[in-house]
């Protein structure tokens, strides 16, 4: 049976690279009965994001507003750029009503939600193998060697932080990682199309 230690909020983080952005984009597809938070970002839509659906897109000032009204749960920059943060409000409103809730933030982000809400589930997504990760990070041949290494050392780092999780999901294979954290989250998996 489900534990009655988590509330309705799961926290799915990992490593850069490792593909959170499609599970959750999977999920946003296929589970309509997780409610996945919508972040506030001052990153720029890119081509077919909308605005409320994949973020809420801010100036830097909106942003600077928002950390004085105490508007996030939590907030951080990525990748030293651009920053993205959990809107507090609409996440506790959603918990309140009992809805399954979906984060999926960077490490940094999980670990301000676990000060907040220690008894929110966290979920690692982990890469297959130390070897697919590197090649999913130098993989896209844009960056130079040093930007390459500097992403490897990074990943070392963030992977270390696994222990910090309840639970580990690897992304061997996004509709099964998915159907593993819907599980997780106490929800049915959809049942899959068979090949026979
Ligand atoms: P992208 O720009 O590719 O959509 O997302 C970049 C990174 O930002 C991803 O690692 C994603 O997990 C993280 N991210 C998205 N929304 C939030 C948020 O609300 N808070 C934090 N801390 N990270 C976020």
């Amino acid at each position: 049976m489900e534990s009655t230690k988590h509330t309705g909020l799961t926290v799915l983080a990992g490593p850069t690279a490792v593909g959170k952005g499609t599970v959750s984009t999977y999920i946003r597809d296929t589970y309509p009965e997780v409610w996945l938070s919508v972040s506030a970002t001052t990153r720029p839509p890119r081509p077919g994001e909308q605005e409320g659906v994949h973020y809420y897109f801010k100036s830097a000032e909106e942003f600077d507003r928002l950390i004085e009204e105490g508007a996030f749960l939590e907030w951080a920059a990525v990748h030293g750029k651009n920053r993205y943060g959990t809107l507090r409000a609409s996440v506790e409103s959603a918990i309140a009503e009992g809805k399954a809730v979906l984060l999926e933030i960077d490490l940094q982000g999980a670990r301000q939600v676990k000060a907040a809400m220690p008894d929110a589930r966290f979920v690692f997504l982990a890469p297959p193998s130390w070897e697919e990760m590197v090649r999913r990070l130098v993989g896209r041949g844009t960056e130079s060697p040093e930007e390459q290494q500097a992403r490897l050392e990074t990943a070392k780092i963030e992977l270390a932080a696994e222990p910090e999780f309840d639970h580990t999901v690897v992304n061997d294979d996004v509709r099964r990682a998915a159907d593993e954290l819907v599980s997780l989250m106490g929800l049915t998996p959809h049942a899959r199309q068979s090949a026979r």
